[in-house]
């Protein structure tokens, strides 16, 4: 069976060489006689592996030396308690800024470990754009202010890197880190889940300025304290080693390909060639604020919603699979991460464009 064009938002579509890389590697990594997946986390093998991946991922994003590179397990969402528990001791309360699903999920759950004040929201514009840095009412004393750089689920992406001040900024980042250059230096903490743009499920990524460790809450987990972790290189406790591995494939398939400039460009191509189509469509439509959508996640809309189901089985058809929206947002959605080819972007809107002239 040939390979699908897989629009799913996560975990999402991975570099073919990359798989079959893994494939190579399965049985027997690099002569060692074991699949990395059978390897001891602290034997010479591994430790090679965890060394290639986080030294790539530091100079990919540029990472500045006070801060740590944390690979921790959880995901997005165990991050949403463990940031406050690690952080929100600092002075007991943190703004939040919320632009849909992902970062409200994120407030509701800091809630449990400390006062949090909502600093800004477009919940009352249906999560459609990304509240202007004007709009942030911001508190001088908070242990941080967080925000999601883009929601997956409503297709809303923060363009810009707000300004907090002495404040440290908090990102979640799970679905467009690793989409273009970054300037980590702006930030107090960065996470992001593996599985939308660098990797497999299993392994979160957590950035973190060396000055802000050891504020945790005495309830923190050890496992998830951050100071912990990296006082034991993300050793405390076995790691997602087979995770960590085929992120470290992934990484250097983006570096190979021109790193992060080179996302940047072939992100945005392929978002402006599906954006551009929506806008000259009568029959599809885009409903995000124009200067804040996303260039991973491109929500859209049929005007005739009695024909999503054809939609779906027509592009099924032809081999492209998970364009449905998120059962919150309705719709439809086209998940085109960094592994997403331009000629699938192509494939999808001469597809689109097929339909519209069969059904308008
Ligand atoms: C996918 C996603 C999450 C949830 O990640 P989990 O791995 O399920 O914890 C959180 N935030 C954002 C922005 C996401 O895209």
């Amino acid at each position: 069976m040939s390979r699908v064009i897989n629009f799913s938002s996560g975990p999402a579509a991975l570099p073919e060489s990359v798989l079959h890389q893994a494939a190579a590697d399965m049985l027997n990594w690099r002569g060692s006689g074991m699949s990395v997946m059978e390897m001891s986390h602290r034997g010479p093998e591994f430790t090679d592996i965890l060394a290639e991946t986080q030294s790539l991922m530091r100079s990919l994003l540029g990472v500045p030396d006070h801060y740590t590179v944390l690979f921790l397990q959880g995901g997005a969402i165990a991050e949403n308690a463990i940031l406050p528990m690690n952080l929100i001791g600092r002075t007991g309360h943190a703004d939040y800024v919320v632009s849909g699903v992902w970062s409200q999920k994120s407030m509701q759950e800091a809630a449990k470990y400390g006062q949090t004040h909502l600093a800004a929201s477009s919940q009352d514009s249906g999560f459609l754009h990304m509240p202007t840095q004007d709009q942030w009412r911001l508190s001088p004393d908070a242990s941080y202010v967080h925000f999601c750089s883009n929601e997956t689920i409503g297709g809303v992406e923060c363009h810009w890197t707000p300004d907090t001040g002495a404040v440290p900024l908090v990102a979640d980042m799970s679905s467009n880190i690793m989409s273009a250059p970054l300037d980590v230096s702006r930030y107090g903490v960065i996470y992001a889940g593996a599985q939308k743009n660098m990797g497999p499920s299993g392994v979160t990524v957590v950035i973190v300025r060396n000055d802000l460790m050891g504020h945790a809450l005495p309830i923190t987990p050890s496992a998830f304290n951050y100071q912990t972790q990296a006082e034991q290189g993300s050793m405390y406790n076995t790691p997602p080693t087979y995770a960590i591995y085929i992120m470290g494939l992934v990484l250097q398939h983006i570096q190979l390909e021109g790193g992060l400039t080179a996302m940047q460009a072939h992100n945005q191509r392929k978002a402006d060639l599906l954006y551009d189509f929506l806008d000259h469509s009568q029959f599809f439509s885009n409903r995000v604020a124009r200067h804040d959508r996303s260039r991973m996640n491109v929500t859209f809309f049929l005007k005739n919603e009695d024909l999503n189901a054809a939609f779906l089985q027509g592009a099924q058809a032809q081999g492209m699979v998970q364009l449905r929206g998120h059962r919150s947002a309705g719709g439809m959605r086209a998940s085109i991460y960094n592994a997403m080819s331009y000629a699938s972007v192509q494939t999808l809107v001469n597809y689109m464009h097929q339909f519209e002239k069969t059904h308008a």
